[in-house]
């Protein structure tokens, strides 16, 4: 099987796998609309959040479609074999309703094909472009 195909979408009901916004909430009620392009998210945080999904289920579309194109690579490619754990967000700063800009540290655990755990911590730069919320990168990469 390939190991980067996309996975099956989880149950609406599901937890979201991004562990929800707010905590606990329902797939259906967190990354999905996102990720169906029901609605694009609101905040810089849901923003990265449906990414985070997006890695989780492979989803390249919206990984690339949420990718600011002035630094997105040309074919975005979900990791080979990554299997992501958890995401857990430190610390946001703007990003919100009313603004243009936005900071949102996360840590993102995953295991490599391998099985060895890994985490990447990452404080990521999102603006908005013709409305919608974009990841335009990381100001840091701490792990
Ligand atoms: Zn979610």
């Amino acid at each position: 099987m390939d190991s980067r195909a996309p996975l099956p979408d989880p149950p609406a009901s599901a937890p979201c796998p991004c562990g929800g916004y707010p905590q606990g909430a329902e797939y259906s009620q967190c990354c999905e609309p996102a990720l169906t392009l029901a609605a694009w998210p609101p905040t810089a945080q849901q923003l990265m959040r449906s990414r985070y999904t997006a890695h989780v289920l492979r989803n390249e579309d919206h990984l690339f479609r949420t990718w600011h194109p002035r630094t997105r690579p040309p074919e975005v490619e979900a990791e080979d074999g990554t299997v992501w754990t958890g995401l857990t967000v430190e610390a946001v700063t703007a990003g919100g309703l009313e603004d243009e800009e936005g900071i949102v540290e996360y840590r993102a655990s995953y295991r490599e094909p391998d099985g060895a755990p890994g985490e990447l911590h990452e404080v990521a730069r999102f603006v908005r472009r013709a409305r919608r919320w974009m990841y335009l990168g990381p100001a840091e990469v701490l792990s």
